[in-house]
């Protein structure tokens, strides 16, 4: 009847002979072992227990441990032993009414203790049990309590926990341990775009696929909703933290399909490699961050950790706190850039562009980032668009030419369901005549969401809002995407602009550009001309209107008023070339 279950291997550490046996005699007792068949090793002295845990290949399932040894006494001799014997119950054996003693070490992690004089076979059979059940439940409990539920892999607390041991681990030797940081480009629009279901289902199968291709060694957890790390001990030197990324880069590309959805997902990788970028676990993974970002906003996908970032993270922060007091005292205002007719060099429309008054040295292409990222993009642009209309007011009232100004959308701003309505409610408030506004949105940033793209701008062109495509050329879609959005313009982008007079291939574009758009009933800016070469070369390609440092700087809008009006009434005024004609600049397509 043994034989037949599984076989229980126990070790005994007890040094009294007589207790020994009693034990032994009661582990074989076939009513209680039922249908288990016990291998018994057994050991007298601390020393001996140690040296049998070391030379066997597997682990005890059960230790039955008296508390006086020879070499050993106590707790000491319980936390020895525990060192060494894994997972495996320990079972103390205490003497008469040591109940003191029993408390403590079930405190120092004993699973059950057991009275000397209680050896019968009933009684240890019963703690055996327990032992072993109890355990089972602890390790359970600590397994999720460690895991990420939907994943499997480490949680953030358990990973943090294991970087702190490894970090521990390799200060006392001559390697690196690596750390890196990942996540998918544009998570939330996969979450958005193909349901919470897929993005779990992408999400464990990064797990699996970059699980898979680490070393046995390594670790791997889930520190954020869609942001994973992962440990690389016993590196030599950074190449082996680069080799790590690669898996990870490599594992990620080759999943593709996720539930039937082609969602091909493109990971960003940073590095961070101890003991050289500082020592904290916190530290380390705040830099492999900081490098994991800078993979996001350039093309390489995997970054290493310079302290160069840690600079630039600390400027950005406090360059925010200072915005966040200048947004509200309103220090923000426009400058704007006049646009003008390629044949006539009249004065047709002007670009609105942010300014950060008394902080000019911060570009808006640096701020209107961090206030999307703070999430004060609606506080900041609703405030210049008050100065606007304020502007748009005084040009009129003072008679002069009613060009339309064109102002730039963020792309937050028309991934947002409420903003169409907000700004022409707005624009009503403010009883500005819609005709006079135009919107720029960027080509890269439309095709990240193209249906809200095409619902927001299809609102603002239905009141009357002229539409204008920016920085066109530079996007990746570029064809396709005319088709659906409601537009009124192409402003080609300046890099095109910029070596028109030496470069074929730009040239070349610029004209497609222009033949396209005619075909397609829509105008054409071209922006950054900077010199009259420039400037004639786009005129006899058939770009419609140009915009550039040569015919002006974005202006002050006392200047540009002052501009627009010494122009006014002259067929070409002497302010490099520029003349001033009624009209828009736009709206050769029906709205
Ligand atoms: P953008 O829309 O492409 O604006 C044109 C940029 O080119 C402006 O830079 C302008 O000053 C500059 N520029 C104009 N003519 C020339 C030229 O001949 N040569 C050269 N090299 N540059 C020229 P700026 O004002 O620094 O604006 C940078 C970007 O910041 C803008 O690029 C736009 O994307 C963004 N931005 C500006 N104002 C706003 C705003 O109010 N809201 C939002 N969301 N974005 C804004
Ligand atoms: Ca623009
Ligand atoms: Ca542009």
């Amino acid at each position: 009847m043994n034989g037949s279950g599984k076989t229980l291997s126990f070790l005994v550490v007890e040094d009294n002979p007589a207790d020994r046996r009693l034990i032994e005699v009661a582990l074989n007792d076939l009513d209680y072992a039922a249908e288990s068949r016990c291998l018994i090793a057994s050991v007298d002295t601390l020393a001996d227990a140690i040296a049998h845990l070391k030379a066997s290949d597997t682990l005890p399932d059960v230790v039955i441990q008296d508390l006086h040894l020879p070499d050993a006494v106590g707790m000491e001799a319980l936390e020895a032993v525990r060192k060494d014997t894994g997972n495996a119950p320990v079972i103390v054996l205490t003497g008469l009414d040591d109940s003191a003693v029993a408390t403590e070490a079930l405190a120092r992690g004993a699973s059950d203790y057991l009275e000397k004089r209680d050896l019968a076979a009933r009684t240890l059979w019963r703690a055996i049990r327990y032992a072993m059940e109890h355990k089972k439940k602890e390790l359970q409990l600590r397994r999720l309590a460690n895991s990420d539920p939907l994943t499997g892999i480490l949680n953030r607390r358990a990973f943090f926990d294991r970087l702190r041991l490894e970090i521990a681990h390799t200060s006392r030797s001559d390697m690196h341990c690596g750390v890196l940081v990942f996540d998918i480009d544009k998570f939330k629009q996969i979450n958005d775009l193909y349901g919470h279901e897929t993005g779990d289902t992408l999400l464990v199968e990064i797990a699996r696929r970059v699980g898979g291709q680490l070393r046995e060694t390594d670790a791997l957890g889930r520190i954020g909703g869609d942001e994973f790390a992962v440990i690389a001990p016993n590196i030599r030197d950074a190449d082996g933290a680069l080799e790590v990324a690669r898996k990870i880069v490599d594992a990620v590309d080759g999943i593709g399909v996720v539930n039937g959805q082609n969602i091909n997902p493109v990971v960003s990788v940073g590095i961070a490699i101890y003991p050289s970028d500082h020592s904290t676990a916190d530290m380390l993974i705040s830099h492999a961050d900081l490098a994991m970002y800078k993979s996001k906003n350039t093309s390489r996908r995997i970054h290493y950790y310079d302290e160069r970032m840690d600079h630039d993270a600390k400027a950005r922060h406090r360059t925010k706190a200072r915005m966040r007091e200048d947004i509200a005292a309103g220090r923000f205002g426009f400058d704007y850039q006049p646009i003008v007719d390629a044949r006539t060099g009249a004065i047709v429309a002007a670009e609105a562009l942010a300014r950060w008054r008394g902080n000019e040295t911060v570009s808006p292409s640096e701020f209107i980032p961090l206030a999307e990222s703070a999430g004060w993009i609606n506080d900041l642009s609703f405030g210049l668009f008050d100065e606007l209309c304020t502007h748009l007011h005084e040009l009129t009232a003072g008679g002069l030419p009613r060009v339309p100004i064109a102002f730039n959308l963020s792309s937050l701003q028309y991934r947002d369901a409420a903003f169409a309505s907000r700004l022409v409610a707005a624009i009503h408030a403010a009883s500005i005549d819609p005709g006079l506004l135009n919107v720029e949105v960027t080509e890269s940033t439309v095709i990240e969401d193209i249906d809200m793209a095409v619902r927001t701008l299809g609102a603002l062109r239905t009141c009357g809002i002229g539409v204008h495509l920016d920085d066109f050329g530079t996007g990746y879609s570029s064809l396709s995407i005319l088709k659906v959005l409601p537009l009124d313009a192409l402003k080609i982008d300046r890099t095109f602009v910029a070596d028109v007079c030496i470069n074929a291939g730009s040239r070349q574009i610029v004209e497609a550009v222009a033949s396209l758009a005619r075909n397609m009933e829509l105008s054409t800016v071209a922006e950054g001309v900077e010199t009259q070469e420039q400037a004639d070369l786009l005129r006899d390609v058939g770009i419609d209107h140009l915009q550039g440092y040569f015919f002006s700087r974005p202006l002050a809008f006392d200047e540009f008023r002052t501009l627009l009006g010494a122009s006014c009434g002259q067929d070409r005024a002497a302010n490099n070339g520029l003349s001033v004609v009624n009209g828009h600049a736009r709206s050769r397509r029906a709205s």
